[in-house]
């Protein structure tokens, strides 16, 4: 069977590509339905884009790498796609964008355009072997029981990364990348919850608050989640992505609440009240209870001085931990790192020097922040890759 483009991998970043290579498309895929990723997504109803998505929200060895394709398909395009498929949304913070409904929505809006484009789908299917052609790329491929050959002129990697091996991610994509001799940058868990190996928070497991989460190099103002494994939540996975192993992190448990000032009003209001009451007005008491074993907040608010309220604020505002590691790939939202950015074209996500051969989503060095990043890459990398086909 002849194809004049075989896509490897129905995720977001395929399909998309899918829907606007034109000719004969077929998209082939080891999983039982395609969009796994998208249906689990945003608990659900997927976080499809971010209103606020630029290049600055991305992490790649070469930043300026994503630039071109974010700003030839940008988040209003794929917003209007979602509009013309009448899929009602809302934003539900920081620009994120969800579906009202269901993120099979974005499942069914990406089967319909593909079937739209007259693209084939083939799932439970699997790569056996692949190789370069005169013309183009020569594959051999197990479906139903059957080994099928097939070729293609233009092939494109789109099977993703390598988080939550669970639903199917391998790393095909760096495999085939290595094959072609494309370089592959270190790939690493990202958008990860933090772990510490001495059960450090076990009695903090629910707790959530707003906090500010930094390193040296960035710092995140989103909510934290203490869990029995250790810390989690918006705040934990961003800053997951700038972190390596070794480095103590800091956390600021009042970012925007005067704690020095609240206490020495209520100070100066009788100060009859313990501490640690007053403090959990403005703290999650479990947390203050935790804190008091560490940071010493004994007697009311009358015996504290402005400089032991000036130590605690402190103390709370610059909490030092570090943590032995992260859940690894087995729950990370996505992989830093990937096919390295140098080996092909930011226009068309071409291979500089393998005609014919396109990789797109996250199987590219292009990592995005929490908050529909991830996705936006996906639909703008697959845009470019489909657009530049269909015009060859
Ligand atoms: P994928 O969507 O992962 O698609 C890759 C496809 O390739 C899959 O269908 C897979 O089955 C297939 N495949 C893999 N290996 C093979 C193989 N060997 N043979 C054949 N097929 C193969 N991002 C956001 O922007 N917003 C969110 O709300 C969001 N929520 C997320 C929630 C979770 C739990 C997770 C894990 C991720 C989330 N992400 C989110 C990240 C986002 O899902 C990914 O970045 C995005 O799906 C990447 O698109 P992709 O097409 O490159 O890869």
């Amino acid at each position: 069977m002849t194809y004049d483009t075989i896509i490897l991998g129905a995720g977001a970043a395929g399909m998309m590509c899918a829907a606007h290579c034109g000719g004969r498309v077929l998209v082939i895929d080891h999983a039982k339905a395609p969009g796994e990723k998208i249906r689990i997504s945003g608990g659900g109803r997927c976080n499809f884009t971010n209103m606020y998505a630029g290049p600055g929200n991305f992490l790649s060895r070469n930043p300026h790498f994503c630039k071109s394709a974010l700003a030839r398909y940008t988040q209003w395009d794929f917003v209007d796609l979602v509009n013309r498929h009448g899929i009602a949304w809302h934003e539900k913070t920081l620009g994120q964008l969800f579906c009202d409904g269901s993120s099979k929505q974005i499942v069914a809006l990406l089967l319909d355009e593909m079937e739209r484009a007259g693209a084939d789908l083939w799932v439970q299917s699997s790569v056996r072997d692949l190789r370069k052609t005169e013309n183009g790329f020569g594959l051999q491929v197990e479906r139903e029981g059957q080994r099928l050959s097939l070729s293609c002129t233009n092939l494109v990697l789109a099977t993703g990364g390598k988080s939550i091996p669970k639903m199917g991610a391998t790393g095909l994509a760096y495999d085939i990348a290595g094959q072609f001799d494309l370089r592959v940058t270190d790939t690493r868990a990202a958008l990860v919850p933090f772990t510490f190996s001495d059960g450090k928070f076990n009695d903090l497991s629910g707790v959530a608050l707003s906090a500010r989460l930094s390193n040296d190099r960035t710092s995140f103002d989103e909510a934290l989640l203490f869990t029995h494994r250790g810390l989690s939540g918006p705040s934990v996975l961003q800053l997951s992505s700038y972190w390596r192993e070794g480095e103590a992190i800091r956390v600021n448990l009042i970012p925007d609440l005067p704690v020095f000032d609240l206490l020495r009003e209520q100070r100066q209001n009788g100060g009859r009240k313990a501490l640690k009451t007053e403090l959990a007005r403005h703290l999650p008491a479990r947390l203050v209870d935790y804190l008091s074993q560490h940071i010493s907040m004994s007697g009311n608010l009358a015996d504290q001085s402005d400089a032991k309220l000036s130590e605690l604020t402190a103390a709370l505002s610059d909490w030092q931990l570090l943590p032995s590691g992260t859940e690894g790939y087995r729950t990370a939202e996505v992989t830093l790192g990937g096919i390295d950015t140098d080996e092909l074209s930011s226009k068309t996500m071409e291979a500089k020097e393998i005609p014919g051969l396109y990789a797109i989503g996250e199987a590219v060095d292009v990592t995005g922040w929490l908050g529909g990043y991830n996705f936006q890459w996906a639909w703008s990398s697959g845009h470019a890759a489909g657009t530049a086909i269909a015009a060859k």
